[in-house]
């Protein structure tokens, strides 16, 4: 093992070379930790906390007159973030709305896409796959007076971990109505390759959509020049929308004209909204999927979100990030290798099949290794059952925290410092 003292000096310069390192101080980073969560809930932003307070001073000082006089009109909020958000995933004019959350999104997305007829009854989506995403799938099935028993198709995973594409696409069958996938798998972080997947799903003529909620802000995206049919995701992860922030629905303007069947005046012709006419005609656009009133006050962190990540740029915010997380395995490779550590990294090595954060697994002690190391005041989070996911994220952490972590896992484990833990699982890792 190399002493840590080269690896610092090493982290040291790559921060010192870093052209993102000023990002970090337009964040609020909790007192005395390193925090390495982004990817479950993303930290608050000064610009993000500034659009919040001028938002909640327009309701103060405008009430209603807000909807059309705020400074962003909040009656044009969600078309106008879309539009904002749009270049990070690669989204033409109106096809990007910032709506509902990823599972409402989810919702209302299958099911104008999911029209079984003759032997195309089935969706296919995958066994990894993040459980609300098949919550929803199983229930969209069931409206249709469908057995999910029968129609849901899960491509299993190869080692536990990962997918194979190919696998996936030998199972693009003639039964198959529609494919629904993750871009990045929330558990070993492994980053599927959406264009391949979308090309050999229209070769057979099934519309394909994505959840990107773990991708998005970390990776960036090109639907529409890809011909993805719809995704959806959320933005308190890599977006730094803030705790149940609202989320994004993409629709690929192909399929404006199809009918959204969880309708709401929201979605109505937005001129005409106001007409209050009973029968529904939705706008030709990603915006005719909204459903209800956008709650402005917790959509309007985005604003400020969405300028540090334009102006940071997808792509340097994109090799940073790959920086990190390989700056880990190496570090790994070093310090937490070898049997007395019991240590192995789930996620896929190759840069372009890797999402933002680093899955490390542990056989028996994941869960109290994670709470030692919050003790120590790092954040880390646990997916059950062994489980520890490290996302350094470009805009706000450091090289030198990333060396850092890795010590105190290899510390934690060398001094068996978790034995002092419960094997007790709070209500949220
Ligand atoms: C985070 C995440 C969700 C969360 O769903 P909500 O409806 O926002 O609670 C759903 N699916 C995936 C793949 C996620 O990563």
């Amino acid at each position: 093992m190399q002493p840590t003292s080269t690896f610092l000096k090493k982290a040291r310069e790559l921060d010192h070379n870093d052209p993102l390192a000023t990002f970090r101080q337009r964040f609020y980073i909790p007192e005395g930790t390193i925090y390495v969560d982004g990817n479950s809930l993303g930290l608050l932003s000064k610009d993000a906390e500034q659009s919040l307070l001028r938002v909640l001073n327009e309701w103060k000082t405008l009430g209603i007159k807000g909807w059309l006089q705020a400074r962003r009109p909040w009656f044009y909020f969600a078309e106008e973030v879309g539009e904002m958000a749009a270049e990070l995933v690669g989204a033409a004019p109106g096809e990007l709305i910032f709506t509902g959350t990823t599972t409402v999104n989810i919702h209302a997305l299958i099911s104008t896409f999911y029209q079984p007829k003759g032997r195309r009854t089935k969706i296919l989506a995958d066994e990894l796959n993040f459980p609300s995403d098949i919550y929803a799938l199983k229930g969209q099935i069931k409206q249709k007076g469908l057995d999910p028993g029968k129609e849901l198709l899960l491509a299993p995973g190869t080692d536990g971990h990962t997918l194979d594409e190919d696998r996936i696409v030998n199972m693009m069958t003639g039964e198959v109505a529609l494919v629904y996938l993750p871009s990045v798998l929330y558990a070993s972080g492994q980053l599927l390759d959406m264009e391949y997947l979308t090309r050999e799903a229209h070769r057979r003529n099934i519309p394909i959509g994505f959840d990107c909620s773990h991708s998005a802000g970390a990776v960036p995206h090109r639907f529409s020049k890809w011909g993805v049919d719809f995704a959806t995701f959320c933005s308190y992860k890599y977006l730094n929308g803030g705790p149940g922030c609202t989320a994004f629905l993409y629709l690929n303007k192909k399929h404006v004209h199809k009918e959204p069947l969880m309708a709401g005046w929201f979605g109505y012709v937005k001129e005409k909204q106001f007409d209050m006419l009973l029968d529904f005609k939705h706008t030709q656009s990603a915006g005719g999927w909204q459903i209800s009133s956008p709650g402005i006050l917790g959509a309007s962190t985005m604003e400020g979100s969405l300028n540090i990540i334009r102006e940071a740029g997808m792509e340097a915010i994109r090799k940073k990030s790959l920086q990190l997380t390989s700056f880990f395995v190496e570090l790994a490779g070093s310090m937490l290798s070898g049997p007395d550590h019991g240590f192995s990294i789930v996620t896929p090595p190759e840069d372009h099949r890797r999402g933002g954060h680093i899955a490390l697994t542990h056989p028996t002690e994941a869960l109290r290794i994670t709470e030692a190391l919050k003790a120590r005041n790092i954040i880390p989070d646990f997916r059950a059952p062994d489980i520890i996911r490290i996302a350094p994220v470009a805009l706000y952490n450091t090289f030198t925290e990333v060396v850092l972590v890795a010590s105190a896992l290899h510390e934690i484990v060398k001094n068996k410092e978790y034995r002092k833990f419960k094997k007790q699982r709070k209500a949220i890792s």
